[in-house]
């Protein structure tokens, strides 16, 4: 487990820190509290924050606070407070603040270890069920909710004049790969069209079905486009085994840029005209929406 300790005392802050190191831990310390925010905002590999509520800059009740408010619901972390103060109003505050749990100081080693695991055990816990439901069961992909979440925060993670691609992938004809060979082979398919398109675009979800949706962050359209033609034709050159014997499949393609001021939903829109149009001129081809034409473009013959 990776501990951040805040403390304003460095003998405080070696002593716990040499008790957590010998428990297995990965430690960080800190004196000053809004470095230590700092610090736990940019760094996702802390799963625990161990802080005394006396500490400056920022005081522990806001640094409680904040950290909760930043982290959200899909980041497990696990705030224990420490303070002299015994006070049940103290311990009531601090939950109050954001706190998971709180330990009198000095604090003692065994129960600040035994807390320690129970935190193990959370935060396990905590990080299969944001797994489980921002994941797609069939293929690892993430799921929809998962694609607009993590989408929308890398468009606000990017610059303005920064590109960001989007895609749309349907399966050809499944139902018919599905009626042929079964829909255990069907679901074959679909795992290994998930796979290809995950080694090339950096953001894969499965919309439902036979249905995916890339992103390329800093990447424009036609650029999105040629990665999608390379995802297309390994694809194609699958070779899958059916209860027939050995079969292939293809993939149709709606690409569209996602440009600053326009809604994530508008984009997918326009991603999603691009690929009926693919879908009806011929299918297993790229087709490029464009915002500012909204004539698309074809990008590999069908
Ligand atoms: P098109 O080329 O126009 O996309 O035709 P299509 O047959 O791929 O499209 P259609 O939407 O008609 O059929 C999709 C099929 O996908 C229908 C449904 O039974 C099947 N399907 C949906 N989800 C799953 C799944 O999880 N596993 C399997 N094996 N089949 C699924
Ligand atoms: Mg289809
Ligand atoms: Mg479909």
């Amino acid at each position: 487990m990776h501990v951040v300790i805040v403390d304003p005392s460095r003998v405080v802050q070696q002593k716990l820190a040499i008790e957590l190191q010998a428990a297995g831990c990965y430690v960080d310390c800190f004196s000053a509290s809004d470095l230590a925010l700092q610090y736990i905002e940019t760094t996702r590999s802390v799963d625990v924050v161990l802080t005394s509520l006396e500490i400056e800059p920022i005081p522990g009740l806001e640094l409680c606070w904040n950290l909760r408010t930043f982290v959200g619901a899909a980041r497990p972390l696990h705030i224990i407070v420490m303070s002299s103060n015994t006070s049940e109003r103290a311990l009531a505050e601090a939950l109050d603040c954001g706190a998971d749990d709180f330990t009198v100081k000095p604090v003692r080693h065994e129960e600040l270890t035994a807390r320690l695991r129970a935190a193990n055990r959370i935060i396990t816990m905590q990080r299969q069920l944001v797994e489980q439901a921002s994941t797609d069961y069939l293929t690892g992909a993430l799921n929809r909710r998962a694609y607009m979440a993590t989408v929308e925060q890398r468009r606000s993670e990017l610059d303005e004049g920064d590109n960001l691609a989007l895609a749309l992938l349907d399966i050809d004809r499944f139902k018919s790969i599905n009626d042929q060979h079964g829909h255990d082979v069907g679901d074959e398919v679909i795992s290994a069209v998930a796979r290809i398109a995950g080694e090339e675009a950096p953001i894969v979800a499965r919309f439902g079905g036979e249905e995916f949706a890339l992103a390329f962050p800093v990447l424009d359209a036609p650029q999105a486009a040629h990665w999608c033609d390379v995802i297309r034709r390994a694809i194609s050159e699958t070779e899958f085994i059916g209860s027939n014997g050995p079969f292939h499949i293809t993939c149709s393609f709606g690409v569209a840029e996602w440009p600053a001021g326009e809604t994530l939903r508008n984009a997918l829109k326009q991603a999603d005209k691009a690929l009926m149009l693919a879908k009806s001129s011929g299918r297993n081809q790229v087709i490029v929406a464009d915002f500012a034409t909204i004539e698309p473009v074809r990008i590999s013959a069908a």
